[in-house]
């Protein structure tokens, strides 16, 4: 049967306990595993790092939403992308967007950097600066983020796989905005795609995982594996349980994120406290066209706005919206069942792409209306 990937999800891929005919997983919390008399290991197993039975179920899922060969969990986000710059070689030239998630372009360029990767920074939206800037028989990867935070450039996955592998480079997406709901990467062309699971796909700001999926199980892939064993990233079987239950409910969670996200920027793209809606969602956006082809059924739960000033500044006007909210809440992060708003600029400091009149908003599961009138109150509060 060919599912569609509501009932993959919801079922977790229809798994049953063999023992005890379970409809969900145990957790299996063991750090090693029994040897054979004849010091064999039957089982497959022998120690946690390389093979937790709690990876299998969210790793088997992630991968058949995504369409790829194989999943790894790992246990952030971060630890997984950089699993996959590090599976590169001193010297290799690597392009990633100027535009993209904050702590890993300062990892790109100052670890990544100092460890020998050739590092180079583009306006990823455009497929000319791409094409460009690849070097071939040195570029290696080509790292797209899309939609990418928190200015929500859109790149053509596409386009992009065609021009990197053009060069002998592999394209890798962080598709964590997207969600495999939204956009598959790997029928784009991408050879890697990459999660924070911390977000969407567990979806209840209660962990930190992260996951790559690969189009096929080759050299590349086997390096980025023993990354994971040797370097010890490895997620813990609570989490990854918890991963799990998560990953059942994504369908609904990013139906509803992506319904309110477009009704928010929709009421707020004329508003005349809001200088602009940043949003894929919308028609007038630059990246709306190409969003429109590579993502079905939404938009993603985030967008940004900015802020009108007047006499005091845009900054000011967005600091103190922030500080006048109560539904939204202030914080970091995104893709929970709560809604969060934050002044990107102040965080992300000097270097930042980010204007300094701009609130990211991650849209949760609350009333669309009661998150509009909350936002309302505060540009008013804070224009007053
Ligand atoms: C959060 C995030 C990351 C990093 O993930 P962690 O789980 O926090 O390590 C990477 N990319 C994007 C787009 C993110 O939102």
């Amino acid at each position: 049967m060919n599912l569609k990937p509501a009932s993959l999800a919801a079922q977790a891929l229809g798994w049953i306990d063999d023992k005890t005919r379970a409809v969900t997983p145990p957790i299996h919390v063991s750090s090693t595993y029994i040897r054979d008399p004849d010091n064999q290991f039957r089982s497959g197993r022998a120690y946690v790092r390389d093979h937790n039975p709690a990876f299998e179920q969210a790793e088997s899922l992630i991968s058949t939403l995504e369409g790829g060969a194989h999943c790894a969990l790992f246990a952030s986000g971060m630890a997984a992308a950089t699993a996959v710059f590090q599976a590169l070689a001193p010297g290799d030239h690597v392009l990633a967007p100027k535009v993209m998630y904050w702590s890993l372009r300062k990892w790109l360029l100052s670890f990544a950097t100092h460890w020998g990767l050739q590092v180079e920074l583009i306006d990823m939206a455009d497929p000319s600066a791409l094409r460009t800037a690849l070097r071939p028989g040195r570029t290696k990867l080509v790292w797209v983020e899309t939609p990418a935070n928190p200015l929500w450039d859109i790149t053509d996955i596409a386009a992009a796989a065609q021009l990197a592998h053009g060069v002998g480079a592999r394209l890798a997406v962080d598709s964590t905005v997207a969600t495999p709901l939204l956009t598959r990467p790997i029928e784009h062309g991408a050879d890697l795609v990459m999660h924070s699971a911390t977000k969407y796909l567990n979806g209840h700001s209660d962990l930190t995982a992260g996951a790559l999926i690969t189009r096929e199980a080759d050299d590349f892939w086997q390096r980025i594996r023993a990354i994971r064993v040797d370097l010890g990233g490895t997620l813990g079987s609570f989490e990854a349980w918890l991963l799990t239950r998560g990953l059942r409910t994504l369908h609904v969670r990013v139906e509803r994120a992506c319904r309110s996200a477009q009704a928010i920027a929709e009421h707020f793209e004329h508003h005349p406290r809001v200088a602009a809606v940043l949003y894929p969602g919308l028609p007038a956006f630059a990246g709306h066209a190409v969003a429109k082809r590579q993502m079905q059924g939404g938009f993603g739960g985030m967008l940004s706005i900015r802020v009108n000033g007047g006499d005091r500044g845009g900054e000011a006007a967005a600091i103190a919206t922030a500080a006048h909210v109560a539904l939204w809440k202030r914080a970091t992060s995104l893709g929970g069942t709560e809604s969060l708003l934050e002044h990107r600029a102040s965080i992300e400091g000097a270097g930042t792409p980010v204007p300094p009149d701009l609130l990211r908003l991650s849209v949760g599961l609350e009333d669309a209306g009661d998150l509009i009138a909350d936002l309302e109150q505060a540009l008013a509060r804070a224009q007053s």
